[in-house]
């Protein structure tokens, strides 16, 4: 199966505790896209303007990655600046966001990406989100949105209307406690379930995920790692390791969704130990596969046998 995925391609300029960077390549459906693409096929539609380098297009066109849904127009690429906090790497300000190309950006899929099985709608403006969607020829077997506090405050009924139609919704728990007006995030994955989406993916930083499918949570934990030096597009690869499991198995079942979360946080983990995607796209199937088999090593445990009891404390 293949996937189909719109959303931002960008230069961002970040700064986190290790350093910074000026116009890094980014967006969101570049992350997802490179990290989809070690799975199954995916075809990306997004805008870039004419200041967008050619050698960015060669990295994301070498991982396999069918780049006809790219447009180049006059004006400049989107950009988005964000400062990572030095005692928590987890909490991010976003300094400034450029909508730039995008402003005016109507996307026009062609035949074949009309009925691509799945589909991510990844971080940008719920209408384009929407356009998209629209345009399928077949409802997809699976449709799945990732979100900004960016379009949570300021396109919110938007926002609301592409949730009532997807199948998945990805969202970090600030976002998902303020999409929902919940504090709690079981309560708020309750919210969003009962706008729609069967499955609920919480992300929590380095605290893993929480996944609630038809309204079972299950916890996948993050790679611990000794360095992380920019978190940047973290969620988005996530993202990408989760759909591209689901599309290149089709398991749709609790298990696969179970799977997938794993895999989206191994991915997730690779991101973050370099600026933009300079990990990311240096990564081996080896490198994935041992790490895959760590976190699996991480959470394992011996369940007590059926004929053992808890102990109780006797005196
Ligand atoms: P993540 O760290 O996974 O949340 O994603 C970060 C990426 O999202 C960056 O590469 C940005 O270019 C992109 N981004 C930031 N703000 C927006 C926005 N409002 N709409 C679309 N993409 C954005």
């Amino acid at each position: 199966m293949s996937v189909l995925v719109v959303g931002s391609v960008a230069y961002d300029s970040v700064k986190t505790p290790v350093g910074s960077r000026e116009d890094a390549l980014g967006g969101s459906a570049t992350f997802f896209s490179v990290s989809c693409s070690n799975f199954d096929q995916v075809s990306l539609v997004a805008i870039i303007g004419e200041d967008f380098r050619d050698q960015d297009i060669k990295l994301v066109e070498s991982h396999g990655v069918d780049v006809s849904g790219l447009e180049r127009v006059a004006g400049r690429t989107f950009r988005w600046s964000g400062v990572y906090g030095t005692e928590d790497v987890n909490t991010r300000t976003t300094l400034d966001t450029q909508l730039n190309v995008f402003a005016d950006f109507s996307p026009t899929l062609n035949e074949s990406h009309r009925t691509e099985p799945y589909l991510f709608l990844a971080n940008i403006a719920p209408s384009l989100q929407l356009d998209v969607l629209r345009q399928m020829k077949t409802r997809p077997k699976l449709v799945a949105l990732d979100t900004m506090d960016f379009w949570i405050e300021g396109s919110n009924d938007e926002l609301t209307e592409v949730v009532r139609e997807v199948d998945v919704v990805f969202m970090d728990q600030g976002e998902a406690r303020s999409f929902a007006k919940a504090a709690n995030l079981t309560q708020a994955a309750k919210t969003i379930h009962d706008l729609g989406p069967k499955t609920v993916v919480v992300k929590r930083g380095e605290n893993g995920v929480l996944v609630f499918h038809n309204g079972q949570p299950f916890a996948a934990p993050a790679v611990p790692l000794d360095r992380v030096v920019d978190p940047t597009g973290a969620g988005d690869t996530f993202a990408g390791g989760f759909m591209g499991y689901l599309a290149a198995t089709g398991d749709l079942t609790e298990r696969g969704f179970r799977r997938a979360a794993v895999l989206g946080s191994v991915m997730g983990s690779f991101v973050v130990e370099g600026f933009s995607l300079d990990r990311l796209t240096a990564i081996t199937r080896n490198d994935i596969e041992t790490r895959f088999r760590q976190l699996t090593e991480l959470t394992r445990f011996e369940p007590l046998a059926d004929d053992e009891t808890l102990p109780s404390r006797t005196k």
